[in-house]
């Protein structure tokens, strides 16, 4: 068994790593060193999925001449490599082998993502929105321009985010729904505003958590990317706490500087919020399990 962490100490979103992601710089191995070093309890690796269409290869990649194919052959070298790694650690850490979903391409993500996951036996997956109507949202501030015309304005923008993520979640079932209001990283300058209508649909993305029994990521990427606060915002929390829906922290890490950064303050936002507990998944035996767990 693992040392004595405290039992809230888990992230469920993060260990990219540079072998199977062009946008991360450390090895596997040196984000699960970090996230000992770190004093996770419970580390989840939650690398992105492949995105099979050269359409939704990013900028870099491109430069960098990678393809689909290569894409695809690092993730299965990923699923394969894990679960040793995670064996390795497991007197110092309680590992999960997860990923994080794409909602492209539209019409077959779901079944995409569904066979990733029988495929190569992963024991949870984190939902995430990175693209509205197949257009990349936290990419570059052009992309999230042709967004806004694309849909006709930053509020229908936004409108139709959270429309992607209760249809993500309700055809996914993810464990871990991840940061909720991804669209402010970007809306934030664009005008983006909590009117009545953005905060309807983001009620009925939060729904869909709910009747899935999802659980509700408090992402640490907030803190340092200079938005002052986690993702989801104050009123999110709020309102997801008033519908009954769990709460766990992930620190979306893509280097070991990353692994374990603003977990405590996240935890203090939290109980700020009056949340006193979390909904956490790890492992006792064999079996994956889910747990709540108080934060003081
Ligand atoms: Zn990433
Ligand atoms: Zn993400």
């Amino acid at each position: 068994m693992p040392v004595d962490a405290p039992r809230w100490k888990v992230s469920l979103h993060g260990g990219h790593s540079r072998e199977y992601c062009d946008h991360a710089s450390s090895t596997l191995r040196e984000m699960l060193e970090a996230a000992v070093e770190a004093g996770y309890h419970t580390f989840g690796v939650t690398e992105h999925a492949p995105r099979v269409e050269a359409r939704f290869l990013y900028p870099n990649e491109i430069a960098m001449g990678w393809d689909v194919p290569k894409l695809l052959a690092d993730f299965e070298r990923y699923a394969q490599t894990l679960p040793t790694l995670a064996e390795e650690f497991a007197d110092r850490l309680i590992v999960l082998r997860g990923f994080e979903i794409e909602v492209v391409p539209a019409d077959s993500y779901v079944s995409l993502m569904q066979d990733y996951r029988r495929r190569y036996a992963f024991e949870y997956i984190v939902g995430s929105v990175h693209y509205v109507r197949e257009i990349s949202i936290d990419g570059s501030a052009e992309d999230f321009q042709t967004a806004i015309d694309t849909c006709g304005g930053i509020e229908p923008l936004a409108v139709s985010y959270y429309q992607t993520v209760a249809e993500m979640v309700t055809a996914l079932r993810p464990e871990v729904v991840a940061h909720l209001d991804l669209i402010k990283l970007h809306g934030r300058h664009f005008g983006l505003q909590e009117t009545d209508t953005v905060r309807r649909a983001a009620e009925e993305a939060l729904e869909a958590v709910r009747a899935t029994r999802g659980i509700v990521e408090v992402n640490t990427a907030g803190y340092r990317k200079g938005l002052g606060e986690p993702y989801p915002a104050p009123w999110l929390v709020q309102l997801a706490q008033r519908m009954g829906v769990g709460f766990c922290l992930g620190d979306d890490s893509h280097r070991v500087e990353q692994v374990g950064f603003g977990i405590e303050q996240a935890r203090e936002y939290l109980l700020q919020q009056g949340v006193r507990a979390l909904t956490v998944l790890t492992r006792e035996g064999n079996n994956l399990c889910r747990q709540e767990v108080p934060l003081e």
